[in-house]
């Protein structure tokens, strides 16, 4: 059994988290995918303007989408229902029950910094890392090749690097366009879009 994990905030998730996903998916050829909402994130302020029920229920949507949803993905609140912060290598712990073959999803702002997680060193022991590039800047694209390399020969951690021709989007930028009264069209799922108005939510 192949598991991915893909953990993040997804305050809210958008389409280039999906796509990454979908891509995360194919590169791995998993068996199941476990999308993890962060109950508070280690290393973000914890947004006052959703709760993580809303985050949640708002990947439930997104996932639930013809477009969007494959029998593989499971959205998981096990790191909300853990409760404090959201740590990784506990997550991993929990999941290599399931199997000890773990491969986890990162962006490139995760990956360059993950040996400095909690227990990071645990986590480049433990699983597979599979990064995709959320950016074409040369510098970042560099940094992910040295960092690779590092990870590689310090703790022995398969890495992928997989082709990923990313949207480039954060969920930062949606919340802005929110606040502001913008439209969020191919860049959020529409059932996404239909929980924010009706919760309210990122409102200036
Ligand atoms: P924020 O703007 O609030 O920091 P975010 O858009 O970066 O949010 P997170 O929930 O922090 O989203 O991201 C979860 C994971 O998804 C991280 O590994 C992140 O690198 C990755 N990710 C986020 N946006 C994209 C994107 N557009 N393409 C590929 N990966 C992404």
């Amino acid at each position: 059994m192949k598991l991915g994990i893909y953990g993040g905030t997804f305050g809210p998730v958008h389409l280039g988290h999906i796509r990454a996903a979908h891509a995360f998916l194919d590169a791995c050829a998993l068996d199941r995918l476990y999308i993890l909402p962060t109950a508070i994130p280690p290393h973000k302020a914890a947004s006052q303007a959703d709760t993580p029920e809303d985050r949640l229920q708002m990947l439930k949507l997104a996932f639930s989408e013809p477009a969007y949803a494959d029998e593989r993905i499971v959205i998981s609140d096990y790191e909300q229902t853990r409760g404090g912060k959201s740590y990784t290598v506990l997550t991993l712990e929990h999941f290599s029950n399931e199997s000890q073959d773990i491969t986890m999803l990162c962006g490139t702002d995760m990956f360059l910094t993950l040996e400095r997680w909690y227990r990071g060193d645990d986590i480049l022991r433990m699983a597979k890392i599979c990064c995709l590039c959320r950016d074409d800047d040369p510098a970042a694209i560099r940094a992910i090749g040295d960092a690779a390399q590092h990870y590689r020969a310090a703790y022995g951690t398969p890495v992928y690097l997989p082709a990923f021709d990313p949207l480039v989007i954060s969920s930062t930028e949606i919340r802005a366009r929110i606040a502001r009264g913008e439209t969020t069209d191919g860049l959020l799922s529409p059932t996404v879009r239909e929980y924010i108005d009706a919760h309210g939510l990122y409102r200036a």
